[in-house]
């Protein structure tokens, strides 16, 4: 007998064109509805429940209006909430892949195996992951949740191995990360291609800080850019309810 495909994950939001999503493509930014973390400076907080009761966008209209637009566009960014939650991840890339577009998964790196899963199909072409603070208790507070501390290092190998194209995203907390702290997750980063290092709150550390601190990364990391706006790339501009044409 053969199973059921798993369900397809609920789409939330759509930003029909980003050109920051990511960096040097034109892009569309679907939005997975549901989130294990809870951090204190989400700034999609309505993506984070499990489910919503003011219902999900038809995955038909999200692909639709997509397609529309194919032309201007170079790919698709999945974000969240957090993409690996979801088991019908994988046929939804499929799904995307079908329009012809480059794939880019944001993953907050809590579901090594769903993420290894989802770059195993070879079907998605870069991956952003946030990293939040060192690999100790202060990440819990950091994300406002209990988490696997042994995933997220999973998940920073899986993608320092991986070939495909990868960016690792430092949103800094002050109130929770310190300074030294912060550089032990530049450390920890030893290998990455790309880091952005940025505030996780408007203004808060201050760019010279950042600078400061971006600069240790340099012995070890190919490339680390600090971005002076918290989160600007994670869709938090996006339209949280419905697909316009
Ligand atoms: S991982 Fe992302 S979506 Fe989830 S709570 Fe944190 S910032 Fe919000």
């Amino acid at each position: 007998m053969v199973g059921r495909p798993p369900p397809l994950p609920p789409i939330r939001g759509l930003e029909p064109v980003s050109l920051t999503a990511w960096e040097g493509r034109v892009s569309a930014v679907v939005q997975l509805q549901g989130c294990n973390f809870k951090c204190p400076d989400c700034a999609v907080p309505h993506l984070v429940p499990q489910i919503f009761e003011g219902g999900t966008i038809p995955i038909e209209s999200v692909l639709e209006a997509i397609h529309r637009r194919r032309r201007w566009l170079d790919a698709v960014v999945i974000a969240g909430g957090e993409p690996t939650l979801h088991e019908g991840l994988c046929d939804f890339v499929k799904l995307v892949r079908e329009l012809g577009l480059r794939v880019r998964l944001h993953t907050n790196g809590s579901h090594p195996e769903a993420l290894r899963e989802v770059l195993e199909t070879g079907e998605v072409a870069s991956v952003a992951m946030t990293v939040r603070g060192p690999l100790d208790p202060t990440y819990a507070v950091a994300v406002g949740a209990r988490v696997r501390l042994a995933a997220i290092y999973e998940s920073v190998e899986l993608l320092l191995r991986w070939p495909g194209d990868h960016e690792f995203r430092v949103p800094w907390l002050p109130q929770v990360v310190e300074h030294a702290q912060m550089i032990a997750v530049l450390r920890m980063l030893a290998g990455a291609r790309r880091v952005v290092l940025e505030p996780a709150q408007d203004g808060t550390p201050g760019i010279r800080v950042l600078q400061q601190v971006g600069r240790t990364a340099g012995p070890y990391v190919d490339s680390c850019v600090v971005a002076g706006r918290p989160g600007q790339d994670f869709g938090g501009r996006a339209r949280s309810r419905g697909v316009r044409s």
